[in-house]
Parts: structure tokens; sequence; C-alpha cells
């Protein structure tokens, strides 16, 4: 047993902590620190009586003195960060500064600009590995199935992987005309940056929205759905070797993109700081607070989500293609947890990635991308904890 400390008490949040409520064997006690303690005081209180024991506490994740302080003071065995990827860093310096391992869920990105990449997090590679601690990245679903899906499909079906199409699919409708299934500002700087994809050793840039497919899901029907820029593409593009193509499409509906042109166009995607009225805002930021809480959601979210990974390589000499997936229901995530399926499946893999951690499956000094432990037992985690995976061996590819 050990103590896990969650910082961040969000949509993702919300979900881990249920979670780890429910694996009261591994998770003897849990702290949850973020920005409003009344928000981890409220879940505490819907939680507390388990088996886990939960304490709460006030901090400000980007400042590292206040974090090293409370570590020190809870002494966790995993510090647990679901709060922004603004904070990743400082987050990392206050593990290496006291000794403590780490896991996220989102890789860094600065606030001042639109741009995530891992190279700032690789750089604390030589740190970690001398301050003898681990530090997960990406524990979510993609990243992190997503990663976890890729390591397993090498280690069991292929002698070599030559493509990989991620293809996230959302078939909930929440019945506003438009928002966002996760923190807005996060989502918004996602889908309005430039497409990428990994193409013969290089990236190969497209404009935002420039590339569309349809694909029928299983559980879901046909979709429209667009090539994006996402973070697995660079871990992936590294780590699973012989790798020619690696590809990342997302479903959006008409509505959705409509209004996200019609905001974008007037400027409200902004991150530029405007003067109104005197005071200093940043576009996005006012945007992010007259949109629906992602939280809020939950009650009126119904439809599947389908995220998984399509396969080509060959096995035995011969071509082969394979699909690994996962469907998820929102309205099953919100009876048993409260929330949609967008921060389900986020908060079950954040879950499982501080539990290989800190019961030592996963623990390995340094930094390190999900798909570079052995897949199987997140795998078999993913199967008890909520998110059971499917595979189809004659999968329809993306043209
Ligand atoms: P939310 O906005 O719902 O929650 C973020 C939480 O972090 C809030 O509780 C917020 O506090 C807290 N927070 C923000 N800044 C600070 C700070 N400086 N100090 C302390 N706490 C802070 O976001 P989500 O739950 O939707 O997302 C959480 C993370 O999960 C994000 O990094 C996101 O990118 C990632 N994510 C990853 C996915 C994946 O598949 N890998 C998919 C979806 C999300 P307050 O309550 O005061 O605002």
């Amino acid at each position: 047993m050990g103590k896990v400390l969650v910082i961040g008490c969000g949509g993702v949040a919300g979900v881990a902590i249920h979670k780890i409520c429910q694996n009261s064997e591994v998770f003897g006690e849990l702290c949850i620190a973020s920005r409003t303690k009344s928000k981890c005081d409220a879940l505490a209180e819907k939680l507390g009586g388990g088996k886990t024991k939960i304490t709460t506490a006030q901090v400000d994740a980007d400042n590292v003195e206040e974090l090293i302080a409370l570590i020190n003071k809870e002494k966790p065995d995993v510090v647990l960060n679901l709060a922004l990827p603004y904070q990743d860093l400082h987050i990392m310096d206050a593990c290496l500064a006291t000794k403590t391992s780490y896991v996220d869920t989102a890789n860094y990105e600065p606030e001042d600009t639109a741009h995530f990449e891992y190279k700032w997090q690789w750089e604390y590679r030589e740190k970690f590995k001398e301050a003898r601690i681990t530090a997960l990245l990406g524990s979510g679903f993609d990243p992190g199935v997503t990663s976890v899906f890729s390591a397993y499909a090498l280690k069991h079906h292929f002698d070599e992987i030559h493509e990989i199409d991620i293809l996230d699919c959302n078939g909930g409708d929440h019945g506003y005309p438009f928002a966002t299934n996760f923190n807005p500002e996060i989502n918004i700087r996602e889908v309005t940056a430039k497409g990428s994809y990994w193409e013969n050793g290089h990236w190969v840039e497209t404009e935002p929205m420039e590339i569309k497919r349809e694909y029928n899901f299983k559980g879901v029907g046909v979709k429209d759905m667009y090539l994006l820029h996402h973070e697995e593409l660079e871990s992936l593009a590294l780590n699973i070797k012989g790798i020619k193509r690696i590809r990342f499409f997302m479903t959006f509906g008409q509505s959705y993109l409509t209004h996200l042109k019609c905001l974008e166009n007037v400027g409200m995607t902004s991150i530029e700081p405007i003067n109104y009225n005197g005071m200093e805002i940043i576009p996005l930021q006012f945007l992010k607070a007259v949109l629906p809480d992602p939280a809020s959601l939950g009650p009126r979210t119904k439809g599947k989500t389908n995220i998984g990974c399509i396969f080509k390589g060959i096995k035995d000499g011969k071509e082969k293609t394979y699909y690994l997936y996962n469907i998820c229901d929102h309205e099953e995530c919100y009876r048993e947890v409260g929330s949609q399926a967008i921060s389900y499946t986020t908060g079950v893999p954040a879950m499982i990635g501080a539990m290989l951690v800190m019961n030592g499956t996963w623990a390995k000094p340094g930094v390190y991308n999900m798909e570079e432990f052995d897949p199987d037992p997140f795998m078999e985690a993913l199967n008890k904890w909520g998110l059971p995976w499917e595979e189809d061996f004659n999968p329809v590819l993306v043209p």
C-alpha cells in the first residue's frame, strides 16, 4: 500500500480520484491538492469513509517552493499531476527536490506559446536517473493508452510496424451548440494549431483541419475526422523502430467546426493579451470563462467514444493489419463516477500509471514515455478498471 498526491481537481482528476479510492488495496492514502481547495474538500467529502484515507491541501502548482513544502509534509510515494500542461516542469522540479516519482497525462506547453513538445521534459532524463526516481509521461488515453496499444501490438502481433493511424472518435452529444469535452483553453489551442504527421523520417505539416477522412466507427457509426498534430506522434516516431508513418485523426461535428471558425475569425481564440477597460485580458481565457464547464457536460452527454490504433506491418514475412480500440459509453461513465467519457478515458489510465509506478512494476530511474515499458500489466489493468479493449484483425484502413 502506498500514498499518492494528486495535483489538480478538475474533470480528469475527479475520475482518477474515484478510481484511486476504488483501488484502496494499492492506494492506502491520497492527498488531493489544487488551486481551489473547496473543490478538493467537496470531492473528499463525497468519497471519504472508504478504505483510502483522504486529506486535502491548497497549492499553487506554479510555485516550486510551495510544492516542495507540500510534498515534504505529505510524503507521497508518487505525485500524479492532473493540473494543466503549464505546470509540468514546476511539478517535476519539486519531485526532483524531494526525490518523489512523477506521473502526468499531457506534455509541457509554455502558457504564452500554443506549442507543445517533449523536449523540455526529456531534458530531465539525466536528473531523474541521478535522483533514482521515475517520471512517467502521458498516462492518459491519447497519449497513454494509444502508446501502450502500440507497444502491445509490437510485442505480440508484429515483427515490424510500418504505419500507425490513431483514431479518436467522440460520438457523444451534449446538446450544446458548442462546448469542449476537456479544458476549453487546452482543447482550443490543440485544434486551432497546424496539423502534422510523421512520414519517412520527417514531419509533414498541414493547415489546421486540412486533411479530412470519413470512418465507420464500431459503436458510433460514420463520422468525419480530421488530421491533427498530437503529442504521442513525437515519442512513437522515436520508440517504434522501423516506423514509416504515424497519423492522428480526431472526429469533429459540423456545429463544433462552424462555431470554432467563427470564434477564430473574430479573434476570440487568440492568446495575445488585449486591453479591455484598462484591464489586460487574454481572449481565449475569457472564452473559457463563458463556455460550459466540461465537468457540467456529464449529466447531459449521451453516446459513445471509440479510440484506438490501426497498425500495418509485417509478421513472419507477411503483411498484416491490426486494430486495437476501446469503446466507452458516456452515460455509463456518468453513472459510475459522475463524469463524461472524455474525463473517464483519461482518469482511468492516470490511476493505472500511478499504480504501476508506485508498486514498482513500471519503476525505472529516468523520464519515460508509456510505450517504453512492458505493455502487458497496463493492458490487463485497463480490462479490470473500466476500459476494456477490443481487437479487429481485418480492419478497414484509412485512405
Ligand atoms: P480542468 O481544467 O478540468 O482541471 C485542471 C485542474 O488543475 C483544476 O482543478 C485547476 O484548478 C487546477 N490547476 C490549474 N492551474 C493550477 C495551479 N497553478 N496550481 C494548482 N492547481 C491548478 O482540466 P482537465 O481535468 O480537463 O485536464 C487535466 C489534464 O489532463 C490537462 O493537462 C489536460 O491536457 C490533460 N488531458 C489529457 C488527455 C489525454 O488523453 N492524455 C485527455 C484530456 C485531458 P481550479 O479548479 O482552481 O481551476
